[in-house]
């Protein structure tokens, strides 16, 4: 017997049918003898739904409030999963499964008080674990929590997956499965690459640098959650029929498994190739190069809430300029060559420049720590098809490379194909 969370997408439960497909997956847990607590989106669709309804309301926080009364938001949008909590626990007892619904607050899970993109903090798991010892399984309303002025607070875009894993480390879960519409994490994405190859297992440390590089599988911070507290974590798909063979294994079930590194016997030097869409690269021209400059850019852009990826700063000729280049979210252009301009008198530079509607192609490998040459591998590739870099960024297990939005098609295949993910 063991304790398993398994978490359900919005694609998963998007209509009753799905739900109830969902409540034969649990019945097969529950049945093979297993606790089983179950964390669920909304229906897909309806968060963006319930923003919706919260943007056509008149602004309470100021224009540039992107939730208006932060706390009205999270009441408005928690909504979602409470729904689909009771809809499983229905479903479930419909199939002769004890089950019981369970909101955020009733639990209590603890949140900061960062209305929206709240954290979570504390999770006190002993009634949920009373009642699956009992044998009722707990269907868990994902994305949501109680913040400390005692509302309801939600954890941002994509947060139930960060629910489940926080309540697998809660209820010291031997797995946490999180049943989504594809089958497992690929080496990179196959609607780009028909040839990319689902991968069995993945390290954290690779899983969190392809979810913040672009795969959208997971949510980063559920991510950073399983390689903090070593939740085993498996990505795997809610369209199977719940009772193929195989499908209840134990140590192996059909899906991704996201594990420590040391439980990847075969390593590859490169894992996965991920790109992001979407980028854009702001030049400042003739900067003064002296101490504080690069404060005195990147402080004001931090303030404004504007994301900056990539940063590449020239050694400077005569030792008086030179050149920073940087990137951003294409959405956030804008703001961002405002705050420049306001800081221009005092950082002191000649012109900015930006282009938009570029892309980030990224190699992913914990391999390449004790492996030289990737990255020319990558840099000769490109320049055989004649795609031109912009700038680079590396980590110990990455490359980032930016090029121009027509070519990232065909980047992220020939990457795939060089470092042979394309090979069974
Ligand atoms: N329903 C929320 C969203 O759409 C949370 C989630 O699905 O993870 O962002
Ligand atoms: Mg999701």
């Amino acid at each position: 017997m063991a304790r398993i969370v398994m978490k359900f997408g919005g694609t998963s439960v998007a209509d009753l049918d799905r739900i109830h497909n969902v409540a034969r997956h649990v019945k097969r847990e529950v049945d093979a003898g297993h606790q089983v607590a179950v964390v669920v989106s909304a229906m897909a669709g309806k968060t963006n739904e319930l923003v919706g309804w919260v943007q056509g309301m008149p602004k309470v926080g100021g224009p540039n409030s992107p939730f208006y009364d932060a706390r009205e938001y999270d009441a408005i949008v928690a909504s979602g999963e409470q729904v689909t909590s009771g809809l499983l626990a229905i479903a479930l007892q419909s199939i002769g499964v004890d089950a019981r619904s369970w909101q955020g607050w009733q639990i209590p899970i603890r949140t900061d008080n960062a209305h929206g993109a709240a954290r979570i903090q504390e999770i006190d798991g002993s009634e949920i674990i009373n009642r699956m010892e009992r044998g009722q399984a707990a269907v868990v309303a994902g994305f949501q929590g109680l913040a400390p002025d005692n509302r309801i607070a939600t954890l941002g875009r994509g947060g139930s997956d960060t629910s489940a894993v926080a309540i697998a480390a809660a209820l010291h879960a031997d797995r946490c499965d999180i049943y989504t519409d594809v089958d497992g994490v690929y080496t990179t994405d196959p609607r780009i690459e028909p040839k990319a190859r689902r991968l069995s297992k993945i390290s954290f440390e690779e899983m969190l640098e392809m979810a913040s590089l672009g795969a959208k599988v997971l949510q980063v911070r559920s991510v950073e959650l399983a390689m903090v507290h070593k939740v085993r974590t498996f990505v795997r798909s809610s369209f199977e029929d719940p009772d193929a063979p195989g499908m209840s294994d134990f140590v192996n079930p059909p899906g991704t498994l996201i594990c420590d590194e040391e439980e990847i016997v075969e390593q590859q030097v490169v894992t996965g190739i991920a790109y992001a869409k979407d980028e854009a690269q702001i030049s400042l021209r003739r900067v003064a190069d002296r101490p504080g400059v690069s404060a005195g850019i990147f402080g004001p852009l931090a303030e404004a809430n504007i994301n900056v990826d990539m940063i590449v700063q020239n050694i400077s000729e005569d030792g008086s300029k030179t050149d920073i280049t940087f990137t951003v979210p294409t959405g956030d252009v804008e703001k961002a060559l405002s705050v420049l301009e306001k800081v221009r008198g005092s950082v002191g530079f000649d012109a900015v420049q930006s282009e938009s509607g570029l892309v980030k192609v990224s190699v992913i490998g914990i391999g390449m720590r004790s492996h030289a040459g990737v990255a020319a591998t990558a840099f000769r590739a490109l320049a055989e098809k004649g795609i031109n870099i912009r700038a680079i960024t590396t980590s110990e297990i990455k490359i980032s490379i930016l090029i121009d939005g027509p070519y990232a098609e065909l980047a992220v295949r020939t990457l795939h194909s060089v470092y042979g993910l394309d090979k069974h």
